[in-house]
């Protein structure tokens, strides 16, 4: 299974927002295996997003959670009410909200929480070092204590996919994406610690690349069997760039099967 999450951050309105999703359905269409595509627009869209996806292949995202299902929380959205604009996937942690809006360790790991919880929503856990914990040779012990504090509250018991998109701040709409391999070898590391310290299968764990994807390169992180997808923000507004990246991923599955 790969994965395509777009993450259209806080752009568009709802007519855009739906125009878009029609377009980024088109290239689904015609294909017998296709990824798991998560459209994720602004809260002010799902709504009207979700009836163009509905009776699709696709599925609906949210950018970010409140933490906790419901309750006073002002200028949130709590998880009951994504449930009932039927999200089933919720973007929890992008650097841009733990370092431009400051959220800390702790509220990611409520959010986190939150999710879990819901049966019907699956969280997209993100984690990913600055350059210059990179420059300085730390960048697995950063992103591992990420991952230890953001696990550390789930409660273990019930078989569901923990979903982490491996997200280097320094690629981040930068043009400058890590390397496959360095993707790959972060992968590695975010499974083991995972499977360390929660009972999770390596089945229930997915982990995906992010940082300045396009339709050029999406094919050299796809292919890779320990990249089970893309977290792509630039590129998911752009049409030509999304069918190319949902291109790479049907070319991958079809050449998998
Ligand atoms: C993101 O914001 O999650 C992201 C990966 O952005 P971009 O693809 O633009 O680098």
């Amino acid at each position: 299974m790969k994965y395509i999450v777009a993450n259209w951050k806080m752009n568009l309105g709802i007519r855009e927002s739906v125009a878009l999703a029609r377009g980024t359905l088109l290239a689904l269409q015609g294909k017998d295996v296709v990824p798991e595509v998560v459209l994720c627009p602004s809260a002010t869209a799902l709504a009207e997003v979700h009836k163009t996806l509905s009776k699709t292949r696709m599925h609906l995202g949210a950018q970010n959670v409140g933490p906790g299902r419901a309750g006073a929380y002002t200028g949130e959205i709590g998880v009951t009410q994504l449930e009932d604009l039927n999200c089933t996937y919720a973007i929890i942690g992008h650097s841009e909200r733990r370092i431009g809006l400051h959220e800390p360790d702790e509220a990611v790991a409520a959010k986190l929480v939150a999710v879990w919880e819901s049966a019907s929503m699956t969280p997209i856990l993100c984690v990913g070092e600055q350059k210059e914990i990179r420059d300085a040779g730390r960048a697995d012990e950063y992103v591992r204590g990420q991952i230890l504090s953001a696990v550390k509250g789930l409660k273990m018991g019930k078989r569901k996919k923990l979903i982490i998109a491996y997200e280097p701040v320094w690629a981040i709409g930068t043009g400058t994406p890590a390397t496959p391999a360095d993707a790959i070898s972060m992968s590695a590391m975010i499974r083991a610690v995972v499977l360390e310290v929660t009972s999770l299968k390596a089945d229930d764990v997915a982990v995906l690349y992010g940082g300045s994807t396009n339709a050029e390169n999406a094919y050299s992180f796809l292919r890779e069997p320990l990249i089970d997808g893309l977290l792509v923000g630039g590129a998911s507004l752009k049409m030509q760039d999304i069918h190319g990246i949902l291109k790479s991923a049907c070319d991958v599955i079809s050449a998998q099967d």
